[in-house]
């Protein structure tokens, strides 16, 4: 029964364990956006795997792509030999990538994680400009081995780090708690020239960059869209100083924020982008794609056994179809809008929201202390405490949330993004009776 498996679990599995803290619930069917635990109980899910679940749980497109694949007898797993089904899923994914890449674009299958692509994009990108550096931001987050998390921001609960000393960090627009003390527009300018006059200057310590490496909008950093403008900004200032520019697009791609990818959004051309979670459509899958011009490696020079998952390729093909063909990605845009909007419209009734944020399908609510005095942006302090009851308030209420941001205070949505509005009202309601109950 339940509590044996989470007593055993608890029991024997390392501590490190994060989400089956917070959710003490034993799953045992999940369909579309609703898990239901080992006692019956009901859950509304915008975690989505950390925002892996596209389609949410067990789609009948991802099950049929499924079983097609494994009643075919096709190898599920067979190394990077080349197969129907890779051929399937490169055919897939290139059709979606952004104009002005696609043509031009090689892809790299990595495995199995999101890290595993992080860390063959700086690699490719070192070997390609014979140069070290990465250029990284404040609040990023890109995995956990070492090149991965060397370049991640959010270190608090992370040491011992590995060598960060190639890692130059530049100050990410964050218009609410902004790092130039000044919000919005004005703000993410001030990070832009902050980041151009350092990297020219003699003096400012920066290793030779390979690369920059960028979200387009921060996931783990608390759902930090950054201004478009920005991004284009970073695309100059790269180009002109012949310095790839790496999209991390493992939390934004497939639709979550509104477009296929979050480049999209500004238009901008990325040298190469890092894709993994929803790309697999639930399965493990993670591939790096990239301007040919970067294609330097030497056969064997970056490897992995497990760099074809059949069954994840199959799932992926079917899930990036049919997110371009039911307009998903606009729906997302839609429906995020109309979340977003009703929860900004709480902050007068509800100080302690701070903040609320987001692209599309991935939204942070920030959460704050209202008696606190304001910085210079006028952010009030953060209110982690207050962030863990709210999470433990949604559970009780049948609905699963993250948290994330630089101070574990943003409340997470990333539902998915076939979210119907009958469940976007089930979720508004539960988290804004969450929020109340945890303030009063
Ligand atoms: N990059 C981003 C933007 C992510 O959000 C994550 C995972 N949250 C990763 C990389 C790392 O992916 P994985 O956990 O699969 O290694």
């Amino acid at each position: 029964d339940g509590d044996a498996v989470l007593r055993r679990q608890r029991s024997r599995e390392s501590s490190a364990r994060t989400y089956a803290r917070s959710f003490p619930i034993v799953p045992v069917r999940a369909h579309g956006m609703t898990v239901e635990g080992a006692d019956g109980r009901r859950y509304l899910d915008c975690l989505s795997g950390a925002g892996t679940l596209a389609l949410g749980h067990n789609h009948p497109v991802v099950l049929e792509a499924l079983r097609r694949t494994l009643d075919s007898g096709a190898p599920l797993h067979i190394l990077d030999l080349a197969t129907a089904e890779k051929d399937d899923f490169t055919n897939a994914l290139f059709d979606t990538l952004p104009t002005g890449f696609a043509d031009r674009a090689r892809i790299h299958f990595c495995g199995p994680a999101g890290t595993d692509a992080v860390e063959a994009a700086l690699k490719l990108m070192q070997t390609a400009t014979g140069r070290r550096g990465v250029l990284a931001f404040t609040g990023a987050y890109h995995g956990m081995t070492a090149g991965a998390l060397a370049a991640t921001g959010n270190v608090a609960v992370k040491e011992p780090l590995p060598t960060a000393g190639e890692v130059t960090r530049l100050p990410y627009p964050y218009p609410y708690r902004c790092p130039f003390g000044v919000g919005g527009e004005r703000g993410a300018e001030l990070s832009a020239v902050y980041t151009e006059r350092l990297l020219d200057d003699p003096s400012g310590g920066v290793v030779a960059p390979a690369a920059m490496i960028v979200e387009a909008v921060q996931g783990e950093g608390g759902a930090v869209p950054a201004p478009d403008g920005w991004l284009r900004e970073m695309r100059r200032i790269t180009a002109e100083r012949s310095i790839p520019l790496i999209v991390d697009e493992v939390q934004t791609g497939v639709g979550r924020t509104g477009a296929m990818w979050a480049v999209q959004h500004s238009g901008i051309v990325p040298d190469a982008m890092v894709l993994s979670k929803a790309i697999g459509g639930s399965l493990p899958l993670a591939v790096v794609v990239y301007r040919d011009d970067y294609d330097g490696w030497l056969p064997g020079a970056h490897t992995g056994t497990f760099r074809g998952n059949t069954l994840a390729m199959a799932a992926g093909a079917a899930t990036l179809r049919f997110v371009a063909a039911e307009g998903l990605a606009e729906r997302a845009a839609a429906v995020g809008a109309r979340i977003t909007s009703r929860l900004t419209a709480l902050r007068t009734e509800l100080p302690v929201i701070g903040d609320v944020r987001g692209r599309g399908l991935m939204i942070g609510v920030e959460l704050v202390d209202p008696a606190g005095e304001p910085d210079a942006c006028g952010a009030l302090p953060p209110a982690p405490e207050l962030a863990v009851r709210v999470r433990a308030g949604c559970l009780e209420r049948g609905l699963i949330v993250e948290l994330g941001g630089r101070h574990d205070t943003v409340v997470r949505l990333l539902p998915p993004l076939t979210i119907s509005d009958e469940q976007a009202d089930a979720v508004l309601d539960r988290l804004t009776d969450a929020i109340a109950a945890a303030a009063s």
